[in-house]
């Protein structure tokens, strides 16, 4: 029952239902895969079953007070440990020693009510350095009846001997039936027209976050203005550039999506200029402007465009001079233009 609230993921439900059957649960997970397809879910799922007392075949019963307890994060033996931001203003959120270590003194204890503890942490690759190499220490000799289940959408940042003491379950981006589903029964009446629905289906690529977040307005606005520039940039527009350059460097919060839309937009392009259908395509929705669009430079234009975008947006994630290097881009733009 509980497990299969999980909509998709059927492997890694399988492996878990499994682990608990044959009574051979790891003593360390990593659930890794891409943000927001339900690794938080199925860890919440493993310490309810591990813990019910009317489980049936691995699966919690959902009812009892331990089950109702773990789902509502007030169970004693149940940690549940995600990056918190050291200040309003702080850039990005982390998981500091001094949280690690507080876990640590809860797990020393035996299970106050349940069977087993479980820990679960959230974007574990968020963990700082001093952080990651105390937690090491409780994956090296895990405390007893203890569970510990990282998750995380970058497992590659995670330090390699925290992983090799994991047993990893990866999951898979929910397929785009799945997400549809689930924006049937979340959206609200107006946004859940057949076509909105299929334009954020598309653009989710498996996120049910990215499906339900984004601000469908901003998107439009956002990739009017790309597909503008698109069309305009050259070395007889320097204006463009320098004023695209001057504003998009203000705006640090933006940078992300402004690149992303760019970068969608350019490879949709190329896609069209070689001849691809529709169905290869994110921004179906506005197909009818792209392709002649698209037929206006080669393809090894729109594919070093691409480059550029990629370029900077991988510049732009250290402390580069974000202005130069928007301005850097958009000059590459005009010499293939
Ligand atoms: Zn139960």
């Amino acid at each position: 029952m509980a497990f299969n609230r999980i909509l998709g993921q059927e492997k890694p439900k399988q492996i878990l239902k499994n682990a608990l059957q044959n009574s051979s649960v790891a003593h360390a997970y990593l659930f890794y895969g891409q943000e927001s397809i339900g690794k938080k879910k199925a860890a919440i799922e493993l310490a309810k079953a591990l813990n019910c007392g009317s489980s049936i075949d691995g699966d919690p019963c959902d009812q009892c007070s331990s089950c109702r307890k773990i789902e509502n994060n007030t169970h004693p033996d149940f940690f549940f440990l995600e990056p918190l931001k050291s200040t309003p203003t702080a850039r990005e959120a982390i998981i500091k020693i001094e949280a690690i270590r507080e876990l640590q003194r809860k797990l020393a204890y035996q299970p106050y009510e349940g069977k087993v503890k479980v820990a679960v942490i959230d974007d574990a690759d968020l963990m700082n350095l001093q952080a990651a190499n105390s937690f090491l220490k409780t994956l090296e000799e895990p405390p007893s009846s203890t569970l510990l289940i990282l998750i995380s959408s970058h497992p590659f940042k995670l330090l390699p001997t925290i992983i090799s003491r994991c047993q990893t379950i990866r999951f898979q981006p929910l397929n785009p039936e799945n997400i549809k589903r689930i924006l049937k029964e979340t959206v609200s009446e107006e946004m859940a027209e057949d076509s909105t629905l299929d334009f954020r289906t598309i653009r989710s690529r498996g996120s049910v976050k990215k499906a339900l977040t984004e601000d469908m307005e901003d998107i439009a606005n956002i990739r009017e203005e790309m597909v503008n520039l698109l069309q305009n940039i050259s070395f007889d527009r320097m204006d463009i550039v320098f004023s695209h350059a001057k504003s998009w460097a203000r705006q640090s919060d933006q940078w992300e999506m402004i690149l992303n839309e760019l970068m969608e937009l350019v490879r949709d392009i190329a896609f069209f200029r070689s001849g691809c259908s529709e169905s290869e395509i994110f921004n179906r929705d506005i197909a009818s402007t792209l392709k002649p669009l698209a037929a206006r430079r080669s393809v090894k234009s729109w594919l070093e465009m691409f480059n550029a975008v990629h370029t900077t947006k991988a510049a732009l994630s250290g402390n580069a001079n974000a202005q130069l290097f928007f301005e850097n881009m958009l000059i590459d733009f005009c010499k293939v233009a």
